[in-house]
């Protein structure tokens, strides 16, 4: 599997996933780097299928448009997202291209749209939910610390200690991060019941 964490122009990551066989690939979140995605999909001789977006907050869909326009990609995102896609996700849905297989958590909280994606049951692509060291805001418009709460808790967490954590944004100490690690050093994962949860988060 060829795999990239791109970061560019902001603290926005996006991500490359492509099958080395059949060279068909997948950006997630093409945020503020697109320049970069053309590039590597370029000098890999890549092709691009689809664009896959954790949520539809703009700093995450910026480059969809130009993605399209150069490589005629197909959007995909939640069945509730509010921005233009060509293909609905559903929870629990595996979407497979060539060799990998990713598998949608739907993972509300930070928007009503918010995804993860766990890559051949390994890499798991966090989106605005969970960060290294943090988790996702709750206050901006769609956002529920409940649905937080159950996404990080029940979704998340019951995940091998050993899958890796790519993050939406580079807001921590490193920019990866494994689920294992996070249990054991992230403030907003430390063991708490919903209530005090909601309250951490000053959303009662
Ligand atoms: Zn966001």
């Amino acid at each position: 599997m060829f795999f990239k964490q791109i970061q560019q122009h902001s603290d926005n990551f996006s991500y490359i996933i492509a099958d080395e066989s059949t060279k068909e690939a997948v950006v997630v979140d093409s945020s503020f780097n697109a320049e970069e995605i053309i590039k590597i999909i370029k000098s890999q001789k890549l092709k691009l299928k689809y664009i896959i977006n954790t949520h539809g907050h703009s700093d995450h869909t910026a480059g969809n448009a130009e993605l399209v326009s150069i490589f005629g990609a197909k959007i995909l995102a939640h069945k509730q997202s509010k921005i233009p896609y060509d293909i609905p996700l559903e929870d629990n849905e595996v979407f497979s291209m060539g060799r990998i297989s990713i598998k949608i958590l739907y993972t509300s909280g930070h928007t009503l749209d918010s995804i993860c994606l766990l890559v051949n049951n390994q890499k798991l692509l966090t989106g605005d939910t969970l960060f290294v060291g943090e988790c996702g805001r709750t206050d901006f418009v769609g956002g529920n610390s409940k649905s937080m709460y159950e996404s990080l808790f029940n979704k998340l967490l019951p995940l091998d200690d050993n899958v890796e954590v790519y993050p939406g944004h580079d807001y921590g100490p490193k920019p990866t991060s494994t689920i294992g690690y996070e249990k054991k050093t992230n403030y907003t994962l430390q063991p708490r019941s919903l209530k005090d949860f909601m309250e951490f988060m000053s959303q009662p």
